[in-house]
């Protein structure tokens, strides 16, 4: 299979070249020349265990690799996992599911893609007998999963750059306290926004880029998305037969990776009803799948920081589709966006999406309403989901599965404050006695360019 750019400015890559290379030279990103018709493959896929069903999708895509090395790949990737069923679906109430996707080593849903990026990247490495640098700036869970996908992989290293004071100190311990050689967390002087900047710049000096292999961090490469398909098939798959057609997926919406990943897994024939596009204050994605209108905002930091987004990064795939697959269209799209901040959409698929929106103000709200009707603890971005569900009469026939995509014990503050208690994590807990090693940064190009000429890998070490 190959995968070509949204801009179609680019050469169609294997599966391996597109994962490696992230973000389309032509600015695109990579998708499926054709998205294949998995219904045929579903009696196949029914009662498989997590892992080997993941292993059964990806051969579907990764064609350039032996399947046994995809396998092996596969499978390595869901070892650190603290649940037997990888992503586990509870029953909460008649036709209310929610699907756990926290049980990964750093507890939010990023891991299911980037334990898996972690060994794709690691595997290149071996076969090129080549190094890479991975690089990027996080807020908060993106770069704690991607240093947990890296840590001890041969070959590779890893900066991560955050700003100092600006994450949460359980996220900070995720990221500093691993004691892995390849790892370093860099504590940057300034925003989000400004390591951000510092990045952009790097990434544009070409001639650093290659000399130092380096790679980007970011939520639009191919393999996360491909990645998170499988939860959502896993857990269709667990539905009883008669209410698979009639399943709604709540999602937890930020940079549309996720939501996006189950919407294309209906396109390839699975059979789901709907989707829920729930965002936090940050709303971006909810005015326009209530309006049409895709208007830029400025980002208000809320209790659901992963999810506090001005544009949705993943968003140009689905425009991809919307406008036919007609790269000219997508083009002028984005540049009608670029040049303007806003884009108005005439009729799309209202029928598949709609979307909520939550505030701060009701966040603590929803935790305690959760908590007293299913007896369930959910984390501030999993209740942005909850807003409207269980509220009202039940539409008859609708099953709806709430994707909970970080686990409660990363927030114990608003937990506490919302319904008395704490939750706590294990793996979290033994951070606590594990010493921080981060490295104190300016915000600067130079600096970080210098760090990394110092600390980075290179072939033959
Ligand atoms: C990243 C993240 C989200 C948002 O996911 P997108 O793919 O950006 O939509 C939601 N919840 C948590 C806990 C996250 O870490």
């Amino acid at each position: 299979m190959r995968y070509i750019s949204t801009r179609g400015q680019a050469p169609a890559l294997g599966f391996s070249d597109a994962v490696a290379t992230g973000l389309a030279p032509d600015g695109g990103l990579f998708l499926p020349e054709q998205l294949p018709d998995l219904s045929g493959l579903l009696p196949r896929f029914e009662s498989l265990a997590y892992p080997e069903l993941c292993f059964e999708f990806l051969k579907v895509f990764a064609t350039d690799l032996p399947a046994d090395t995809l396998r092996d790949l596969v499978l390595r990737s869901y070892t650190r996992f603290d649940h037997p069923d990888i992503a586990p679906l509870r029953a909460l109430g008649p036709g209310t599911h929610v699907l756990e996707l926290f049980h990964g080593p750093t507890l939010a849903f990023k891991d299911f893609a980037l334990q898996l990026l972690g060994n794709l990247y690691a595997h290149q490495c071996r076969v090129r007998n080549e190094t890479i640098n991975v690089l990027g700036a996080t807020s908060g869970d993106t770069g704690a999963a991607a240093i947990h996908g890296l840590l001890g992989q041969p070959g590779t290293a890893i900066f991560i750059l955050y700003p100092d004071g600006r994450v949460s100190p359980l996220q900070e311990r995720q990221m500093t306290c691993t004691g892995a050689e390849n790892v370093f967390a860099l504590a940057v002087d300034g925003t989000f926004d400004d390591a951000q900047a510092a990045l952009k710049e790097l990434f544009g000096d070409q001639d650093f880029r290659t000399r130092h292999r380096l790679s980007a961090v970011n939520s639009i490469n191919l393999a996360r998305i491909l990645a998170q398909c499988v939860y959502y098939l896993h857990a269709w798959l667990r539905l009883p037969a008669p209410e698979r057609g009639n399943v709604e997926f709540v999602v937890p919406t930020g940079n549309f990776g996720n939501v996006l990943a189950g919407w294309m897994l209906q396109k390839m024939g699975v059979p789901i009803r709907s989707f829920r596009v729930a965002t936090n204050q940050n709303d971006i994605l909810y005015r326009l799948f209530t309006t049409g209108e895709y208007r830029i905002g400025e980002v208000h930091p809320s209790l659901a920081p992963s999810m506090d987004i001005q544009v949705a990064s993943n968003f140009e795939r689905f425009i991809h589709f919307a406008v036919g697959r007609d790269p000219t269209r997508v083009r002028s799209v984005m540049e009608t966006f670029r040049r303007t901040g806003r884009y108005v959409f005439e009729g799309f698929d209202r029928d598949t999406f709609t979307a909520s929106r939550t505030t701060d103000a009701e966040i603590p709200g929803i935790i305690q309403r959760v908590y007293r009707d299913y007896g369930y603890v959910c984390d501030p971005h999993t209740a942005c989901a909850f807003k409207e569900v269980g509220v009202g009469p039940a539409e008859p026939g609708r099953v709806q599965i709430v994707l909970a995509t970080a686990s409660p014990a990363k927030f114990p503050e608003t937990i506490q404050a919302a319904i008395g208690l704490e939750p706590t994590a294990p793996s979290l807990e033994s951070l606590k006695s594990k010493p921080i090693v981060k490295h104190r940064l300016r915000a600067d190009p130079a600096a970080i360019r210098e760090f990394i000429e110092q600390h980075g890998v290179s072939p033959g070490v």
